[in-house]
């Protein structure tokens, strides 16, 4: 289920195709605001991202190779990079 909580960030620029990222969701009901080493995936492209310190964002290029994920995460990223690809073709379903 996703989580539509909404939490501001610090404006930023995706790292991989600089869209202007201002704001994320939770993907787990009452999940608490991104903290640094958390992931997210840009509403843009679809790259894989990781919080730093600052909340700024660096790219992850493979997340199979990320070290300790768990495999449920593995497959919400997948699923929501899935999702942002086909909303952004602007596919039904
Ligand atoms: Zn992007």
């Amino acid at each position: 289920m996703i989580d539509e909580t909404v939490h501001r960030l610090p404006e930023c620029n995706c790292p991989a195709c600089d869209k202007e990222i201002s704001a994320a969701t939770g993907i787990r009901v009452g999940s608490p605001p991104p903290t640094a080493g958390d992931y997210t995936v840009c509403s843009g492209c679809a790259t894989l991202l990781v919080f730093t310190k600052s909340l700024g964002l660096g790219v992850i290029r493979d997340p199979a190779k990320l070290p300790n994920i768990h495999p449920d995460d593995l497959a919400e990223i997948r699923k929501t990079q899935w999702a942002v690809r086909k909303f952004n073709e602007g596919e039904p379903n």
